[in-house]
């Protein structure tokens, strides 16, 4: 009995073996993304250049240990992207991978609902066993996106009322005994700092305790990683807006150093993040849209958790800065004259499968040439909104067009 038992229970192993080693063939790489989770810290208004002086004085040592890259906010100075450097347009653009004129948060006001698809939104679709949390000391944050609270795709919303302490007190709560997937918490103080003080020695301390309140909570991510040992989290760190030169104190315009951001990652960054593209389609702002954006930090974290998402349904603006890139420098312009829409966009990784390029949802080309443009000659009679999305290495970045924008 004993060694047919023994015989069986070993069949029943390599059964196992083989039907998990013909899952993975089928499935190619097979990742368990379900123990894939992320966590995102937002800063409010740091400046570049004053936050690599205090990391270049060893003041903010664990910021210092992400890989930072510079990114742009504020849209596009001269197109329907273009919003203000404030915190309402800049948190709704971080949030939604959009900008103002897909998320209609055109300024701080707390009344005004996001009306994209929210990160919190297309982790909940993706599956209903995902949970997601934000925790924000500037409450406007949450009244933007109470649609998403009442709608359930944010189950934890806390609003802490610009006590920075608060925020990272339950965030290190919700590491230690909750089990989210993808948690967002937003600390206020350096710009409270800088609207207060401007640059100077004040404005760079609150970026050191708040450099301080980050170490508290990634030393809370570090214990939970130890006690389980199958997750995988990705840590996306970034701020709304800079700060006007010369003196700091304010922000909303669209100068480069109030558009300039950046984006920081535990993980290393691809190409769209480490090397900047040197001739922007605008070389506007010093060569500043040559840069990674804020709309990249949501299709970043959508690859991280193993989301795909349909990009009929769900637009987004950016591009991921890590895995594959898509197309870069993605321009669509409508001529009105000759009812055509010009496509234009910059592939910087090599691609063995075709380009595809949808309008509204349709697929209108597929190309499997080198070339870097598309004019769509056969446009609807009317255009009230059309969104174009071209999709390289299974990565769909799309542009909004609009005819009311163009008459202006
Ligand atoms: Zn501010």
């Amino acid at each position: 009995m004993y060694p047919i038992a023994r015989l069986c229970g070993i069949g029943v192993l390599l059964g196992l073996l083989a039907a998990v080693l013909l899952k993975n063939m089928l499935m190619g790489d097979s990742v368990d993304f379900h123990r894939h989770k992320a966590l995102l810290i937002g800063i409010d208004g740091v400046q570049y250049e004053q936050l690599k002086q205090v990391i270049d004085a060893g003041k903010a040592p664990n910021i210092a240990q992400f890989h930072l890259g510079m990114s742009y906010t504020g849209g596009i100075v001269d197109t329907s992207t273009r919003q203000p450097t404030l915190s309402g347009p800049g948190w709704a653009t971080i949030l939604t991978g959009t900008w103002a004129n897909r998320h209609k948060v055109v300024s701080n006001n707390s009344g005004l609902h996001n009306k994209s698809d929210s990160i919190f939104k297309l982790i909940s679709l993706s599956a209903p066993t995902r949970h997601t949390a934000s925790i924000v000391s500037w409450n406007p944050i949450n009244d933007n996106f109470v649609d998403d609270i009442s709608a359930g795709f944010i189950e934890l919303g806390v609003k802490c009322g610009g006590d920075d302490q608060c925020a990272t007190d339950r965030t290190v709560q919700e590491l230690r005994t909750g089990n989210f997937d993808f948690i967002f918490v937003h600390l206020d103080q350096p710009d409270g700092a800088g609207h207060e003080n401007g640059f100077g020695s004040r404005y760079q301390d609150a970026i050191t305790r708040t450099d301080h309140q980050i170490g508290q909570i990634l030393a809370a991510l570090s214990k939970r990683k130890q006690n389980n040992k199958g997750e995988d989290w990705l840590v996306v760190l970034t701020t709304d807006h800079g700060r006007r030169l010369p003196d700091g104190y304010d922000h909303g315009e669209q100068s480069r150093s109030e558009k300039t951001a950046f984006i920081g990652l535990d993980k290393p960054p691809n190409a769209e993040l480490t090397q900047p593209i040197a001739d922007p389609v605008d070389p506007g702002l010093e060569g500043l849209y040559g840069f990674a954006s804020e709309a990249d930090i949501v299709p970043t974290i959508l690859v991280h958790l193993g989301i795909n998402t349909d990009f009929e349904r769900h637009a987004i603006d950016g591009v991921p800065v890590i895995g594959h890139i898509g197309v870069r420098q993605l321009t669509a312009t409508l001529n009105r004259a000759d009812r055509t829409v010009s496509l234009r966009w910059r592939v910087t990784e090599g691609s063995k499968q075709p380009l595809r390029i949808y309008r509204s949802g349709q697929l209108i080309a597929k190309l499997t040439d080198s070339s870097s443009q598309y004019v769509d000659s056969d446009l609807p009679p009317s255009i009230a909104e059309l969104n174009y999305t071209v999709v390289l290495n299974d990565v769909p970045v799309s542009r909004l067009v609009y005819e009311a924008q163009i008459k202006r």
